[in-house]
């Protein structure tokens, strides 16, 4: 008998389990994670950016989770000896009409306490030598990381904590009996007590397995990306960005040096046919039909043709990529560009055709169900684990340590 069992092994589910094994010493932990490494879907396939909380809405909890956790990512990664650089980024309006724009996000930015600085076209290019611009803030502590080697730490700190780690185990139905749960997977059964689900891109159907309505479906969007090559690398100094629509939780295409020296261009954001959908051409007749039957889907589809039309030109037009990327540095040519990895964001719509904003938990009978999770929730893992665990109701027979992670 377990008394947590976590299903899904990203960065979510793994900071979750170990925030657990602070606060319960004594505690029974389960982690279950159907593919046979950590980190192997959205976390693994990330910008790799260690966001400041700059864009999200005052008071939410992306703002504040994201905040926190830029500092305790920092923190870890110092402690562990992960690699990071803490590079800041510059985010650049590029046409007059961008600049109220960027008023807006200097004043958020400010409200959320971040340290931010507006700074003149002169000064971007003081940091980033080859962007155009009409002006842009510069964000002194957004920074870089091995997302992957962080989850790798999270999981060695678990096992530490006397956690069990099961990789290549799919949790494929939930069975309550009595106060307890029954997890069935492809690796047998594992009893119980309280359930937490990370699933990430099946978050909405573990959540309905528990018997718990997720409030939202999974939409996946792919996010595509170029890489700049080697002789191009010098073009960018660290994280570019433009300013990004508000409508929309994706930031735009924008340049990202990565921690191992490579630049990143992207990543798009354009409706994937399969939830772990990688490639333009993956598709998945159950993924497929359950987007195509939801009415929330096409309520946002209506809402943003036009927008949905320029990022499927974007995804199969190497050119038109390529003159989103010269707005910022013109002179990026698209043979400096090489086609590199894609990640598929898990971004929970609701059925109103609103996409979610904010990080989403919904509680259920014994369990807590993490339903929408995006960017920046790698940067925010630290913070949304501390947060899962105090969701979670007194459980008598454990002693709980009250320091926290
Ligand atoms: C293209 C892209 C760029 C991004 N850039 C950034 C960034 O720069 N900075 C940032 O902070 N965030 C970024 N994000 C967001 C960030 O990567 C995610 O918010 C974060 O990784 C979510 O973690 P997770 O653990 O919830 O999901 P995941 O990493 O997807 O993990 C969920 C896990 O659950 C497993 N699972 C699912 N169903 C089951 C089941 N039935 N049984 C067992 N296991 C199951 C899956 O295999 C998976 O490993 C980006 C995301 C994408 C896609």
């Amino acid at each position: 008998m377990y008394d947590f069992a976590i299903i899904g092994g990203g960065i979510v589910g793994l900071s979750t389990a170990m925030a657990l094994g602070k606060r319960y010493p004594n505690a029974r932990i389960l982690v279950l994670e159907k593919e046979s490494n950590w980190a192997f879907h959205q976390t693994g396939n990330n910008s790799g950016v260690i966001h400041s909380g700059i864009y999200y809405k005052p008071g939410s909890f992306k703002a504040k989770f994201c905040r926190d956790g830029c500092l305790s990512m920092v923190e870890f990664c110092q402690e562990h000896g992960i690699e990071h650089e803490i590079c800041g980024k510059v985010i650049v309006a590029t046409n007059e009409t961008e600049l109220p724009r960027l008023e807006n996000l200097y004043t958020r930015g400010l409200e959320n306490g971040i340290d931010v600085k507006r700074i003149t076209p002169e000064e971007v290019r003081e940091i980033e030598p080859h962007v155009t611009s009409v002006g842009g803030i510069l964000v002194s502590s957004t920074g870089i990381a091995n997302y992957k080697q962080v989850c790798y730490k999270y999981a060695e700190i678990i096992k530490q904590q006397g956690g069990e780690l099961h990789l290549s185990t799919k949790a494929e139905k939930i069975v309550t009996s009595g106060k307890h749960q029954v997890l069935e997977t492809n690796c047998g059964t594992f009893e119980t007590r309280f359930v937490i689900n990370c699933a990430g891109l099946h978050s909405d159907r573990v959540a309905k397995m528990g018997k718990t309505d997720p409030k939202a479906k999974i939409v996946p969007f792919r996010g595509e990306y170029y890489e700049l090559t080697p002789e191009k690398r010098y073009l960018v100094k660290g994280l570019i960005y433009p300013v990004p629509n508000p409508d929309f939780p994706f930031l735009g295409v924008h340049f990202t040096r990565m921690i191992d020296k490579s630049v990143h261009a992207g990543p798009n954001a354009v409706l994937s046919l399969k939830r772990e959908g990688y490639k333009k051409t993956d598709f998945d007749l159950r993924d497929f039909a359950e987007v195509m039957t939801f009415p929330g889907f096409w309520k946002l589809a209506a809402k943003h043709a036009d927008e949905g039309i320029q990022e499927i030109i974007r995804s199969f037009s190497k050119a038109a990529f390529t003159r989103s990327l010269q707005k910022l540095i013109p002179e990026v040519q698209q043979e400096d560009l090489v086609p590199t990895h894609a990640g598929v964001r898990a971004q929970a719509l609701m059925n109103d055709g609103k996409l979610v904003d904010d990080f989403l938990i919904v509680q259920g009978q014994n369990s807590v169900h993490v339903c929408n999770a995006p960017s920046p929730a790698a940067t925010s893992s630290i913070e949304i684990g501390k947060a899962i665990v105090a969701q979670i109701p007194q459980q008598p027979h454990l002693k709980a340590v009250v320091t926290q992670v």
